[in-house]
């Protein structure tokens, strides 16, 4: 038995694999839906909603059609309402890793976390890259990751009874030190500055904790790790009046933001311009067929990075995704207000349709 088929016996078969699930990642599901398809969504973060969720969830937006302003978060929030009837595989925390062409034009497609995909095409959505959390850059950092040093949070209950050191200023750390200061033995939180860019009411109760006992903050730098037998013991803190101490814990807890790496999607063979990935304007494919990208990861003339014409790119990149996966087969455009066959799809019509219609709709239109 060859490789390829050992791999998609364990592999979901899947019309699209779409990398990211950012604004555009999640609408061009919602397109794919349209037109019958069904889509695995994968995104190397926890959460859905890309730039929009990481970078600015709280601050308006004024530039989406139809909608004067709305929070990024809403913004994202719409988009999972809106694609909700083509219920898509949804893989978080994980990173699309490997993108294989095979000889029978479908595509061999893993995740970090081992997850296999037998797709039909694959649509990068990857915007500005994967988000990665910043790391530790210290002596002997990497061999204790995911043991005791931990840039985010899996299981909280894994910090029960324990000692935690937790470095950062921003929403996570803060957020995290108010979750696990109740179960944890003792929490000690590092930031290098005595100003937060957390939320002020965390902040406060944060402080309001400090006063009580409960939790102690310390102004100042980690300079080294500490390890016993093997085992993360300690780290040393350079603290704003100068003095150098060793804090001991049992686990240490990083958040200090994420940032965005093109990564894996760099080795895949495709024609890159100045780390995006060049496409054509009918079909948004890259220089291998079957591949797309849409969004602020690609690049042709005229391309602006925008949610807008993100939004426009999925729905030219779905007909051809169709078209490519039923050759010969003519997909003519319908309009969600008056198809039966678009309004079964998306869950909205009691009348029954099916391909049928769509043939006699086409035919119509032809
Ligand atoms: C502060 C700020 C304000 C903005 N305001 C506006 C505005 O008002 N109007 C507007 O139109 N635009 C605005 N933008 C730009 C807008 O956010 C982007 O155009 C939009 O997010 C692009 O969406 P996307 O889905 O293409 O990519 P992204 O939002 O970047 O999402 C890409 C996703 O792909 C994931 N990913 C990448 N590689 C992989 C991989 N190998 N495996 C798994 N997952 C992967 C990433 O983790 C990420 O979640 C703003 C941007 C910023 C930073």
């Amino acid at each position: 038995m060859s490789l390829s088929h050992e791999r998609s016996k364990l592999a979901t078969v899947t019309d699209a694999v779409i990398v990211g699930a950012g604004p555009v990642g999640l609408f061009q599901v919602f397109e794919l839906g349209l037109l019958g398809l069904r889509a695995e969504l994968i995104d190397s973060l926890p959460i859905i909603g890309g730039q929009c969720i990481e970078l600015y969830p709280d601050k308006p937006i004024y530039d989406i059609p139809a909608i004067p302003v709305c929070t990024a978060r809403e913004l994202i929030e719409r988009l999972a309402e809106q694609i909700r009837p083509f219920n898509p595989g949804l893989h978080l925390g994980q990173e699309v890793t490997e993108v294989v062409p095979r000889a029978d034009g479908r595509f061999d497609v893993a995740t970090s976390r081992g997850l296999r995909f037998d797709a039909g095409a694959v649509i990068i959505a990857g915007g500005v890259g994967s988000f990665q959390p910043r790391r530790l850059n210290l002596e002997g950092a990497e061999r204790h990751e995911g043991a005791s040093l931990h840039y985010r949070v899996k299981d909280a209950a894994q910090f029960a009874d324990q000692d935690l050191v937790i470095l950062g200023g921003g929403d996570s750390a803060l957020d995290w030190t108010l979750e696990l200061v109740d179960k944890a033995r003792s929490v000690v939180l590092i930031h290098r500055r005595a100003e937060f860019r957390a939320a002020p009411a965390s902040v406060a109760r944060m402080r309001a904790l400090q006063e009580e006992g409960r939790l102690d903050f310390i102004e100042g730098q980690v300079q080294s790790l500490v390890e016993q037998d093997g085992r993360l013991s300690a780290v040393r803190v350079l603290s704003r009046d100068g003095v150098t101490r060793a804090v001991s814990l049992n686990q240490l807890l990083v958040f200090w933001g994420l940032h965005p790496k093109l990564g894996p999607i760099a080795q895949w063979g495709l024609e890159l311009h100045r780390r995006n990935i060049v496409v054509d304007t009918a079909r948004f494919q890259s220089s291998v067929p079957g591949i797309h990208a849409v969004g602020d990861i690609n690049d042709y003339p005229g391309k602006k990075k925008l949610i807008l014409s993100g939004f426009h790119e999925t729905a030219l990149a779905a007909f051809a995704v169709r078209e490519q996966l039923r050759p010969g087969e003519k997909v003519h455009l319908q309009y969600t207000t008056t198809s039966p066959l678009l309004q079964k799809r998306l869950g909205v019509s009691a009348e029954s349709a099916g391909e049928e219609d769509e043939r006699r709709a086409n035919v119509r239109l032809a």
